[in-house]
């Protein structure tokens, strides 16, 4: 699990209509944002975390400009086409796209699936070497262990990604929402009970429900519960 916020996105898009409110947006998000409106200049661009390319560019057909980018570097790129190209799923992988999204596509999706791609590279992040304590509580990203008060508490690989994803930022609030797309899957539609079972599941191992508080209508946060805080 890695911190979106502080993430290097290059936005190679013409259309000001698109690219403007875009990068606005984005950078709202948190993420640090670089727009060119060239293939020549993508290919001039300097390292990035992700790449959001179109694919009808003035100069260099995108698809080119994809093949070229994946040739030298391992960032992931999410293309955007118009809704007239031929979209091959098939062809969108061998040029080395890691997900596309279809004009006109809708914010919130478009960071579902930065987010998602994001987590699928994730694994060799330096972010995934932490050792995150919170009061009593550890969590081990790089041994997947945890503990609390130095003793191990065994999860299942999802509530580890729960506790991991609460952990980046305690005491922060984590949208329901934005847990099922981190946690499970940037396309969940499904049930969110799933999510409330986990929850219930983790407070049950650390022993004390409120290290998972609820915030009503909003989401979870993880917090040293207030019996350990009381030290003085
Ligand atoms: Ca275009």
């Amino acid at each position: 699990m890695r911190h979106l916020e502080g993430m290097r996105l290059l936005v190679v898009e013409d259309d000001d209509s698109i690219a403007e409110p875009l990068t606005v947006g984005l950078g709202r998000e948190g993420f640090d944002v670089t727009r060119v409106t060239t293939g020549r200049d993508a290919l001039a661009a300097g390292s990035t975390d992700l790449v959001l390319l179109d694919l009808g560019l003035p100069d260099i057909d995108g698809r080119e400009v994809c093949r070229r980018i994946r040739e030298r570097s391992e960032v992931p790129i999410i293309v955007v086409t118009a809704r007239s190209d031929e979209v091959d799923r098939v062809l969108l992988l061998e040029i080395g796209a890691d997900d596309y999204v279809v004009k006109p596509f809708g914010f919130r999706e478009l960071v579902a699936r930065i987010r998602a791609v994001s987590r699928r590279m994730a694994p060799s992040d330096l972010d995934d070497t932490e050792l995150r304590v919170v009061g009593a509580l550890e969590v081990d990203l790089r041994t997947h262990e945890v503990r609390l008060a130095s003793q191990r508490v065994e999860l299942t690989p999802k509530e580890f990604d729960l506790l991991a994803l609460l952990s980046s930022d305690p005491g922060a609030v984590f949208a329901r929402q934005r847990i099922l797309e981190e946690v499970w899957d940037a396309h969940w539609y499904g049930p969110t009970k799933t999510l409330d079972v986990h929850v219930a599941s983790l407070r049950k191992k650390l022993g004390n429900a409120n290290w998972v508080r609820t915030v009503r209508g909003v989401g979870f946060k993880l917090e040293v519960p207030a019996s350990e805080d009381d030290v003085s």
